[in-house]
């Protein structure tokens, strides 16, 4: 399996050099040249596999340049350190079905595909004897769990971004506490926006990039949307085990790294109705699929932090298919976005996308509302980024059909808005608690790329 880029400008490679490369050097997103077709048939012998085993059935199909030995003590690793015997449970509540993607060491969805990724990443090293220096941007979840991925370990610093006093107070600390010396944390004074668009332009100069080694560790990175491919099929394969039935998955919605993982699995073959995209305020890909309208607003802050994106990176790679694999179609579009501030579709293209995707917005006043209401009539406590694909489920999935609502964080990290939602704090773990009052390191500064690129020499060692 070899990789290539949505841009068109770089030879296929294979997934080792993908993983390394993270951001395409044509400034693309990588992606697989095609992806394996799963049957029937096999999805169904998958059934009662443990998540590990069930991971490397789908993850082995897009790593042929890695032993199947070395890959499954990989993927073994990967997923010991979560606290439920299932890493991604499915959980039944008032007519929905609930995705838990939050077991793992920062409590949310993207510990399953960091925790991969910081192994993937020593073993690549090691074997290279090379060294990386991870840098990327966060509006607090990315960061949290790509440092616990990362920490310690042999060869690597980290270098992460985020907008200082944006993020929940747990994801700050769940950042600022790790002070292994590889770990580096900058709050900058800005959006979650201004610090993705520095280190996307530290990666498009890549003498810089060529000379200090810089990795991704975004949801660029091929390796992270693989990962999650596999809850995909998890989840689909516990909710049918009472027979074949129509699923549809509702995604609550930022950079598109984990809806895009569904549109893969979906291309792979599993039976997948529909993605439901449920988006906060930050809204242009709800108007995209609803009115085939992606223009960028400004950024609105919101009780769902973790989606308060308007330039969702990943979404490059649904273009790319959208176009046909045409790279000369999505740099197209990338430059009437830059000069138009948006792009335009035709009305076959709009077809194709409401076939794969619906949509639908949840305001924070709803999402409040959600979290009330759901703890009360369940008795079960949603996170605010989760609330608002439920509600999204509630309002716009057919309620004979099963819809599973990706829990893509556990309430305690937003415990302000839970407590506003029902009247009382929310219930706070042990791991959570352990971590006030722990010393912290953090570096804040201004949105100034020069500064960011002074203090990242200046630490490489
Ligand atoms: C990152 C994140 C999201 C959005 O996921 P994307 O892959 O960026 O679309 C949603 N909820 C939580 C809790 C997150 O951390």
């Amino acid at each position: 399996m070899r990789y290539i880029s949505t841009r068109g400008g770089i030879q296929a490679i294979p997934f080792k050099d993908a993983v390394m490369m993270g951001l395409a050097t044509d400034g693309g997103l990588l992606l697989p040249e095609s992806y394996p077709a799963i049957t029937p048939e096999e999805i169904s012998s998958w059934r009662g596999l443990s998540y590990p085993e069930l991971a490397f059935r789908i993850i082995s199909r897009f790593v042929t340049d890695i032993p199947a030995d070395d890959l499954r003590a990989l993927i073994d690793r990967s997923y010991a350190g979560f606290d439920h015997p299932e890493v991604t449970p499915v959980v039944h509540k008032d007519g929905v079905w609930i995705l838990e993607l939050f077991h793992g060491v920062t409590l949310a969805f993207k510990d399953v595909a960091l925790q991969f990724l910081g192994n993937l990443f020593e073993y690549i090293l090691a074997e290279r004897g090379e060294r990386l220096n991870i840098v990327g941007a966060t509006s607090g979840d990315t960061g949290s769990a790509a440092i616990h991925g990362v920490r310690g370990k042999k060869g690597i610093n980290i270098f992460i971004l985020h907008p200082h006093g944006k993020t929940s107070p747990v994801q700050a600390l769940q950042m600022t506490t790790v002070t292994d010396v590889n770990v580096h944390n900058i709050a900058i004074r800005g959006t979650f926006d201004d610090c993705q668009d520095m280190v996307k332009a530290l990666f498009n100069d890549l003498e810089f990039k060529e000379k200090y080694s810089l990795g991704a560790v975004n949801s660029i990175n091929w390796a992270r949307v693989l990962a999650q491919v596999v809850y995909y099929f998890y989840a689909w394969l516990r909710v049918t085990e009472g027979g074949g039935q129509q699923v549809y998955f509702s995604v609550p919605t930022g950079n598109f790294g984990d809806i895009f993982a569904g549109y893969v699995a979906r291309r792979m073959g599993l039976p997948i109705a529909r993605l439901l995209l449920a988006t906060n305020e930050n809204n242009i890909l709800t108007r995209f699929i609803n009115d085939g309208d992606y223009s960028l607003a400004k950024v609105v802050s919101t009780v769902s932090p973790s989606m308060d994106i308007q330039l969702a990176s990943n979404f490059e790679r649904y273009l790319f298919h959208l176009y046909s694999g045409d790279p000369a179609r999505v740099r197209g579009a990338f430059a009437e976005l830059r000069e138009k501030g948006r792009i335009a579709f035709s009305a076959a293209e709009m077809e194709q996308v409401r076939r794969d995707f619906c949509s639908q917005t949840v305001d924070q006043a709803q999402t409040i509302e959600t979290i009330g209401k759901f703890h009360k009539e369940t008795g079960y406590l949603l996170d605010p980024h989760t609330a608002v694909g439920v509600r999204a489920a509630l309002e716009l999935l057919p309620a004979d059909a099963a819809r599973v609502c990706l829990a893509t964080a556990h309430p305690a990290k937003f415990g302000e808005a839970v407590e506003r939602a029902i009247g009382a704090p929310a219930p706070v773990p042990p791991a959570v608690a352990a971590l006030e009052g722990l010393p912290t390191r953090c570096e804040v500064m201004e949105a100034d790329l020069e500064r960011v690129r002074e203090f990242v020499v200046s630490n490489v060692g």
